[in-house]
């Protein structure tokens, strides 16, 4: 079987939202997924926050609440198959779809009772929004006259057992995954499997993170020595900004590995930043492409070593961050204090999203959801403490940015009105941070848009 057989498709939320993205769906296999595609899906859009929203009523032991929540995933799901095969009864899965959402409602009843949600029973809770679009998608394709086979991505997505963020164990994805799915590429046209799923070697069900499906697709075609990655999303690609900020955002046609990462960790919701990593151990390009305009392009993101034009491509807001001033109590007093307090971010778990650092001071962001008092009287035991709440990381991201001289001038002019607390460029060829407070986080990546991009 040859490599450049495989193409692993994923498709989002909104990509699989009706019945009619999912037509689209099959479609798109068809014509961009090689002899045997493999289709990682999302949950229907919406449905995952449902799920958690349904966890939560179980927590608070509110039955009604949490019927009400299941009743409405049912009737959506029901919604859609009947779209799917009202003309063609011969592949309508009700019963199946019945027998799952039962699942659903048993769960959710032992939960209530019992009073409370482990990380563990929501893991379980929130597997169904997947479970539940893989079974529908699967007869998307059936009535389109494509022989698809439904995976259940658990049995070879192995991960960790930490509910809510697990941990993908690579050794045993790669050992599974090609020993169940290429047994079964000549039999099928496609191939589905859920995203964000996975099961600990224990057999307990995990999920990966929120946005995880991504990362699924990657994980897979790592293990399926893929010929290509391809998240189809709702935007016509990663975008020079997010087009809900910026109505007049462009396509970014090409990026690489470690910027697509780069800008995923400083706040691109479009990429999940793990998604990368499996692509860039086997040198895998992955394309974001948009399931409701499929004739664009997209944006193809490479190995590293592929050369790009240098220059800024991409603007982000990291939004919900706390900037803390550190200085030391008596003037002159040695870098020594400064380090001291610096290794307590890590000792009171409170990761540095963004440090500047000078002889007797330090300028330090860490998420708002990290800080906490144990650090603040550690830091305040060693040195003077100021923080400022509400802050944001304005990222400028792109290529060549620590070896092209003036390519700051630009962005920098565009902010002129706004105060800059803490600039960081030079770290990374693909990113500069500005942080900024978060009142005036979109009005300044407006205006560097403008002028980067619009001028
Ligand atoms: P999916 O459900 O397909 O995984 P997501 O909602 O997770 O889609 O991601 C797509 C969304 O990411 C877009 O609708 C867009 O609003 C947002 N987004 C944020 N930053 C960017 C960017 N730089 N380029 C493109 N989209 C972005
Ligand atoms: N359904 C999951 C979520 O909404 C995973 C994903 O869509 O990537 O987070
Ligand atoms: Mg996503």
């Amino acid at each position: 079987m040859s490599k450049s057989e495989v193409f692993v498709l994923k498709f989002g939320g909104t990509s699989v939202q009706d019945a009619t993205a999912m037509g689209r769906v099959v479609e798109i296999t068809r014509s961009e997924g090689g002899t045997v595609p493999v289709v990682v899906t999302s949950a229907c859009a919406g449905i995952t926050n449902d799920l958690v929203a349904c966890g939560e009523c179980c927590g608070k032991m509110d039955q009604q609440g949490a019927d009400e929540i299941v009743q409405r995933i049912s009737d959506r799901h029901h919604e859609i198959l009947k779209d799917l095969c009202g003309a063609h009864p011969a592949y309508d899965c009700s019963s199946e779809l019945e027998e799952m959402l039962g699942e659903l409602r048993q769960l959710v009843h032992g939960t209530i009772l019992l009073g409370e949600t482990t990380p563990r029973t929501v893991d379980t809770i929130l597997s169904f929004g997947e479970r539940l679009s893989s079974l529908l998608l699967r007869t998307a394709f059936q009535v389109a006259g494509v022989n698809a086979a439904l995976v259940d991505s658990r049995d070879f997505i192995i991960t960790e057992s930490q509910h809510g963020s697990a941990l993908p164990i690579m050794s045993e994805i790669e050992r599974r995954t090609p020993e169940i799915i290429n047994p079964i590429r000549e039999e099928y046209d496609a191939i589905i499997a859920q995203g964000f799923i996975g099961r600990t070697v224990d057999g307990i069900t995990t999920t990966i993170g929120r946005g995880g499906s991504d990362h699924t697709a990657a994980l897979i075609g790592g293990g399926l020595g893929a010929e290509e990655i391809q998240i189809w999303t709702d935007v016509d690609g990663v975008m020079t900004a997010d087009p809900r900020i910026v109505p007049k955002a462009l396509v970014v046609p090409e990026m690489t590995f470690t910027e697509a990462r780069e800008l995923a960790w400083f706040g691109a919701k479009v990429i999940h930043p793990d998604t990368i990593l499996p692509a860039v151990a086997k040198n895998i390009p992955v394309v974001i492409r948009n399931s409701h305009a499929p004739s664009a392009p997209g944006t193809r993101i490479w190995p590293d070593s592929h050369q790009i034009a240098p220059g800024f491509h991409s603007l982000t807001i990291k939004r919900n961050l706390r900037l803390i001033e550190l200085a030391t109590k008596i003037p002159g007093e040695g870098r020594e204090i400064i380090d001291t307090a610096i290794a307590s971010f890590a000792r009171y778990n409170a990761p540095i999203e963004c440090a500047v650092i000078a002889e007797s001071r330090a300028s330090i962001l860490v998420s708002e959801s990290t800080w906490n008092d144990r650090l603040r009287v550690a830091l305040e035991s060693v040195c003077l403490v100021q923080t400022h709440p509400k802050m944001a990381l304005l990222c400028l991201s792109g290529s060549g940015l620590r070896t092209t001289p003036f390519l700051l001038a630009s962005p920098l002019a565009a902010l002129a009105d706004i105060s800059i607390r803490l600039v960081a460029a030079g770290s990374s060829d693909h990113v500069v941070l500005l942080g900024i407070e978060e009142s005036e986080a979109e009005k300044g990546l407006r205006g560097v848009h403008e002028r980067l991009f619009e001028e």
